[in-house]
């Protein structure tokens, strides 16, 4: 019998093992100097002048963008239905209304039509997802705002790195905020952490503040600047939401290697495309020519009529397969019940019981990939 092979496994070595052994040895294991590296070396990466606010989450960061943004009780932020369902709660966080909307048969993105339709007085946001790592069109969520002051914010937790319409994703050329995740299975790790990039500088000094207590400079300043150590003054109710030195250790290793992980996931996938070709399921969407998807995920849809997915799921355990589900949609969860109907989304539920996620990342070896094709072959039966 062959090993078990989970559905994710984080790409972490002897330089990411180094890269933290050095900030335990040097006694600052917090946010500091390693934060800020990392945060000037991911701005640069994704490029636009943005500036770069590393946190432990990118849930924290979604939250802390909306609270920057103003978006408060009151307000409707639109977010799809196909998501990770902090998308919906940091509106809830912010004590807003989260209106949640269906998305695309292909890519199971945000369905623009669908949003343009949701639009009301009280928009005052929309948060996209990038789902699998695939860019959504970013100018055609401009061009059906029109000219509405309405907040685009994107949830990249998957989109690391990626290229759109708008560019490197996380350079915000369209959009005020982007903020991606580095939790454990995501394309780059920290353990746990996220990343808001922003060009606006008021959105970036706010989330900067109330990343740490809402105090007006962060513990590393206190040691470093000319006034005393004791000294400093709080500003607002801020929360607890740093990266400390040691995940940004990691982060900075991670992000140098985030374009070669890229390719062998890209590898995979394309693999999978030619030997899954045939089969009696639905493959993920082409890619525009001069787009780039993260490839995060690999994500197949079974088909109404054929294998069920509890058995299918069923028969890759027990050939020693992992898989996952990205995602089960809002609408199927009790806490956003109330929220949204399923014939609402008729496409998020039609497609809700036929998606699962197959394993896709850097370490698998080529005998790996093989044998999860051919795994899902025989699953298909
Ligand atoms: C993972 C994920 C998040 C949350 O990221 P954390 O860093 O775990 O907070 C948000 N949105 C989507 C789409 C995700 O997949």
């Amino acid at each position: 019998m062959l090993k078990p092979m989970p559905f994710a496994v984080p790409d972490l070595g002897e330089e990411e093992i180094s890269a933290v052994a050095d900030v335990v040895r040097s006694g600052w294991v917090t946010s500091g100097s390693q934060m800020r590296a990392f945060e000037t070396e991911f701005a640069d990466y994704v490029g636009g002048d943005v500036q770069a606010i590393a946190v432990n989450s990118a849930t924290a960061g979604l939250h802390l963008a909306l609270d920057a943004m103003g978006i408060g009780p009151g307000d409707e932020v639109i977010v799809p239905d196909w998501t990770f369902t902090a998308t919906a709660a940091v509106v809830c966080h912010v004590g807003a209304t989260p209106i949640i909307v269906d998305v695309d048969r292909d890519t199971l993105n945000m369905d623009l039509e669908a949003m343009a339709a949701a639009l009301t007085e009280r928009t005052k946001a929309i948060i996209v997802v990038h789902f699998t790592g695939l860019p959504l069109d970013l100018k055609a969520v401009r061009a059906a705002i029109g000219d509405r002051e309405i907040a685009l914010i994107e949830d990249a937790a998957h989109a690391l790195p990626a290229t759109g319409t708008s560019g490197r994703v996380g350079s915000c050329a369209d959009s005020d905020v982007a903020v991606f995740s580095f939790g454990p299975i995501k394309t780059i790790t920290t353990g746990e952490g996220g990343m808001i990039c922003t060009r606006h500088a008021d959105i970036a000094e706010k989330c900067r503040l109330m990343r740490l207590h809402g105090i007006d400079r962060d513990a590393f300043d206190r040691y470093t600047s000319s006034r005393p150590s004791w000294f400093y003054d709080v500003i607002a109710p801020g929360y607890k939401y740093n990266m400390t030195d040691i995940s940004a250790a990691i982060g900075r290793v991670q992000l140098r290697r985030a374009e070669s992980m890229r390719l062998r996931r890209e590898e995979i996938a394309n693999y999978y495309i030619s030997a899954l070709g045939d089969q009696p399921i639905v493959l993920p969407p082409a890619i525009p020519s001069d787009w780039c998807s993260a490839w995060h995920l690999f994500v197949l849809r079974l088909r109404p009529d054929g294998v069920d997915r509890n058995q299918f799921i069923g028969s890759m355990a027990e050939q020693g397969i992992g898989t996952s589900v990205h995602f089960i949609p809002l609408h199927r969860h009790d806490q956003w019940k109330s929220h949204v109907s399923p014939s609402s989304v008729p496409v998020a539920e039609s497609q809700a019981d036929l998606a699962l996620s197959i394993p896709m990342y850097s370490r698998m070896t080529d005998e790996q990939v093989e044998r999860v094709a051919a795994a899902v072959i025989n699953a298909l039966g």
